[in-house]
């Protein structure tokens, strides 16, 4: 089961986050039938949206990433909201590198009326280097990430997750020299244990790499991949739009078909369903 273990290290000087989001990442790759090359940033960026959503302080809170790759080469929009439900989708093969592209992150407190808006340049194609630049950079809070999705010969997740180490304000130079030498650490046995897939399990990592430094409670959190569109919803759209816009589409194309990009599912409406709505 997918997880988020949270707690502090080094006398509470620094936030430490050991994540596992193997069979969130394995349902977008089944919903999305991608490309090898969208499916591996999708998976990374979802990641990164689960982690972002594991530290939203309202229950209102929501977050939404999105990775624009350089010269239309595609982009890779991911949400997230409190419940730590997850989702995302690629649009376009994001086949070539990313290095040059951006990175937008919208994050909805919940307690604010306008949302926190960064973005950031890319400067590397590794998911981690993007994630600690964005937080570097937007939010001036140093970050340590080591996030990896791994996928076997067919196409399927065999491990997403990792670890994401963050300075709290006025930790003490102590503390960041011992987080650096422990996140080190942790990125040599990932290392030499990456090609033996013995980590896939965030559990077995917290114990294995981190049990000795920690400093606070452990707060399990359970991420998923859910899409929240509704009947609903998409009815509540469309009575936007208007009636006699939605009967011109209707005569034009015999149906209004609206698309769900994140679960990639079609919503229809015939002119007699149109007609109920209003
Ligand atoms: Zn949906």
């Amino acid at each position: 089961m997918d997880k988020i273990l949270r707690t502090l290290m080094c006398d509470g000087q620094v936030s430490l986050a050991v994540i596992e989001t193997t069979e969130l990442v394995q349902k977008a790759v089944e919903i999305h039938k991608t490309s090898p090359a969208a499916c591996n940033i999708l998976g990374g960026l979802l990641t990164c949206g689960a982690y972002i959503a594991s530290s939203l302080k309202s229950t209102r809170g929501s977050v939404s990433l999105t990775v624009k790759a350089k010269e239309g080469d595609g982009a890779v929009s991911v949400s997230a909201d409190a419940d730590l439900h997850v989702r995302g989708y690629a649009d376009g093969a994001c086949s070539h590198t990313l290095k040059g592209g951006t990175l937008t992150v919208v994050r909805e407190d919940g307690f604010s009326a306008r949302p926190f808006v960064g973005t950031c340049e890319i400067l590397s194609d590794d998911i981690s280097d993007i994630l600690e630049t964005y937080f570097g950079q937007s939010e001036q809070i140093p970050t340590a990430a080591a996030i990896e999705v791994e996928f076997d010969e067919d196409g399927k997740c065999v491990w997403a997750g990792g670890v994401v180490m963050q300075l709290l304000p006025d930790a003490s130079e102590m503390s960041i020299w011992e987080a650096t030498d422990i996140f080190d650490q942790y990125e040599e046995r990932d290392h030499i244990a990456g090609r033996h897939i013995l980590y896939t399990d965030a559990q077995v990592i917290l114990e294995d790499v981190f049990r000795p430094y920690v400093s606070g409670e452990v707060t399990t959190l359970f991420p998923e991949y859910k899409c929240n569109c509704s009947e609903e919803k998409i009815r509540g759209v469309l009575a936007s739009v208007g009636k006699a816009e939605l009967l011109k589409i209707c005569e034009e194309l015999g149906e209004v078909k609206v698309h769900c990009h994140y679960c990639n599912k079609d919503y229809v409406y015939e002119r007699k369903r149109i007609e109920e709505i209003f």
